[in-house]
């Protein structure tokens, strides 16, 4: 059964909530009249009251009706995300605490590119930061001079484009101090080399002593000192001349896993670094393979070849799987020591409100053994480990438009430490050495100068800010989503493995790997193939019928699902015998030259709607979804059987 905690959280399979949202955009927009009409009631109309009489006016408003009835129309042919019988791609239902927040924020139009513009979303933005933070175990408090950062984006991909920049500038911050060798500012590293391969907390701990000396200075010296300074950073020079001045360093290499999301090679090419120096590690058991990256690390130690981060994934987008972030970080300090620095970088786009349920209201991690009574074997000691180091790293992308149930426009990039971001402020930073909590606000307010973006919608801040607030981001509040979501996962293999009884004889069906969150992939061949590429096909025209056909009524399907391949560089070597042989697939039909057989084509479900398991109509989507499969796939069988 879903938990109560979830019935007055979405508008619902059906629109069962549809009154309580009704009334909320009504009660605001009235609201948001009230508020026009009481600015200056002095002032008479500025339309008249005749003016709906006009010719122009009816027209204009017969035009209008047109074309939004159009709209609407066209929309009808949308993608039926808020269903139980969506389970393709990473999204659902929307929270409703969210989408009345930006409903009721909308006509403010506020501009969270500076308080000016937005006087009251911008702190709201801060203060997701601040949520967002204290979630993932970095330190939540203004008042710290290390407290974290966060910011929102208009998605995953500039969050991570926004790691690549600050972690960039500073790699490259402590070569431009040493360029302009500052007096009397000790413990500069020792050569061009040393600088470049200090770790994020090193470069920081320059940057804090370069502040406190500035700040030291005379006002004259002081600028003086700053434009010294400017124009030796990179951000100045650009990476090409950046890189002819200081001969001995070489262009800075980044690491990320094999399933790593397509928006780092997109980060790496507008960052100018370029998609030859996206280098991705293979995995060992669906995690990055920790041997393979060290023997990484040592040769660009050995080659004197920089590495400005080493990106964990934490619920790839394929698989869901989550990289060993605690080893990350742990060899993140080890090559420090040995003089190859680094940042750690999580892309948790997708799974980072999973960390909602490792932790406590107090704020605490919570203990494996706790949260192993509430699933069956979620999360794995690995998956507990991954997620109690991320407040180790050194920055995180989330995306509340994802497992946060936000409406789209709502990415995140959360940093560890706040003092490093003056170095992606777009003029200099004049609020150094942040001591208040006040201090921090201020600062921060002026959005505009550390974002990639200018003007962005206050609107989405609103809704992720009042969503935090009515869902706290622990495993007693916010978590209620998440758990419902594992739960059914387990629910789903639990059904996986009786459909692969039901129809052992025609069909193989297996979990090609087991999953560490909600995504659950399945391989399908029929029995007495052994060709991969028929087995592709197969699977091929399966995912085709659980697919959107703009061209037929939304009625016509009866679940939606999505497809993804597995290659054997992502389940190294041993998990693709494993996987074939479970298949009856002959290896040597793997990769053998042809069309479509250089990897496996599977099925994969995204269970993130909170109805799946059993909406309290005893219905459960699951088994309704494996009834599907037995009739589709046993038509297809025999449809192919017949063919042959
Ligand atoms: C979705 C996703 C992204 C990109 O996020 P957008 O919001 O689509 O820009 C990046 N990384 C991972 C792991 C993702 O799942």
């Amino acid at each position: 059964m879903t938990s109560p905690a979830i019935h007055p959280c979405f508008l619902g399979p059906y629109g069962e909530n549809d009154a309580v949202l009704e009334k909320l955009v009504v009660e605001f927009l009235r609201d948001h009249v009230y508020w026009r009409r009481n600015f200056h009631p002095e002032d008479p109309p500025a339309i008249p009251t005749t003016a709906a009489g006009e010719p122009g006016f009816r027209d204009f408003e017969a035009r209008m009706r047109r074309e939004l009835h159009s709209l609407s129309a066209a929309l009808k042919r949308s993608v039926p995300f808020h269903s139980p019988r969506y389970i393709g791609h990473m999204a659902s239902d929307l929270l409703l605490p969210g989408l009345a927040a930006q409903y009721l924020t909308l006509p403010y139009n506020p501009n969270n590119v500076s308080s000016d513009a937005a006087p009251v979303t911008v702190d709201l933005e801060i203060k997701v930061g601040l949520q967002l933070a204290r979630m993932f175990g970095y330190a939540d408090d203004p008042s710290r001079p290390d407290c974290a950062f966060g910011h929102l984006t208009s998605g995953g991909t500039l969050a991570n484009f926004q790691a690549l920049r600050l972690a960039l500038a500073l790699k490259a911050f402590p070569v431009a101090l040493r360029a302009v060798m500052p007096p009397k500012l000790v413990d500069l590293p020792e050569d061009d080399r040393a600088a470049f391969n200090c770790t994020p907390s090193a470069a920081i701990a320059l940057l804090s002593a370069w502040e406190a000396w500035l700040a030291s200075c005379k006002p004259v010296e002081r600028r003086l000192w700053r434009a010294r300074l400017t124009s030796q950073r990179l951000e100045t020079l650009g990476l090409v001349e950046f890189l002819a001045r200081h001969p001995s360093l070489g262009s800075p290499r980044v690491f990320a896993p094999v399933t790593a999301h397509y928006s780092w090679s997109k980060g790496m090419k507008s960052t100018g670094l370029g998609r030859a120096q996206l280098e991705l590690v293979p995995e060992q058991g669906m995690r990055m393979d920790m041997d393979a990256l060290e023997d990484r690390l040592q040769r660009c130690l050995q080659l004197h070849q920089p590495v400005l981060a080493v990106v964990g994934v934490m619920g790839s987008t394929e698989f869901g799987t989550v990289d060993p972030i605690d080893a990350l970080v742990d060899a993140r300090e080890r090559w420090a020591a040995r003089g190859l620095g680094f940042g750690v970088h999580v892309d948790a786009a997708w799974g980072g409100y999973l960390a909602t349920l490792f932790r406590e209201p107090d704020g605490r991690l919570r203990a494996l053994a706790d949260m192993r009574e509430e699933f069956r074997d979620f999360p794995a000691p690995e998956v507990h480990a991954a997620v109690a180091a991320l407040g180790r790293t050194d920055s995180i992308t989330v995306d509340p438009h994802k497992l946060g149930y936000i409406p789209y426009g709502a990415g995140a990039f959360v940093c560890r430490d706040q003092r490093a971001m003056a170095l992606l402020a777009e003029d200099a930073d004049y609020v150094f050495n942040t001591s208040t909590e006040d201090d921090y606000f201020q600062r921060f307010r002026q959005l505009g100068r550390y974002i990639p973006e200018g003007s962005k919608p206050g609107a989405a801040a609103a809704a992720v800010y009042v969503t935090h607030r009515v869902l706290p981001l622990d495993h007693e509040n916010f978590g209620a989503l998440p758990r419902e979501s594992i739960l059914a996962t387990e629910a789903f293999r639990t059904a996986a493995t009786r459909f692969a009884a039901r129809v052992e004889g025609s069909l193989y069906c297996r979990i090609p790997f087991e999953p560490d969150s909600n995504l659950v992939c399945l391989a399908l061949n029929p029995v007495g193939n052994r060709d991969v590429a028929t087995m592709n096909r197969f699977v091929r025209a399966l995912h085709e019928e659980l697919s959107h056909d703009p061209r037929q009524p939304l009625q016509a399907r009866e679940f939606f699902g999505a497809m993804t391949t597995l290659r054997p560089e992502i389940l190294g070597e041993t998990d693709t015998a494993r996987v074939l042989a479970s298949l009856g697939l002959d290896p040597k039909t793997l990769d053998a030259g042809g069309e479509d057989d250089d990897r496996l084509v599977i099925l994969r479900h995204t269970l993130m709607n909170p109805f799946l398991i059993d909406n309290g109509n005893g219905i459960s989507y699951l088994e309704l979804y494996f009834d599907y499969l037995e009739r589709r796939a046993t038509a297809l069988v025999a449809a192919t059987a017949a063919a042959a």
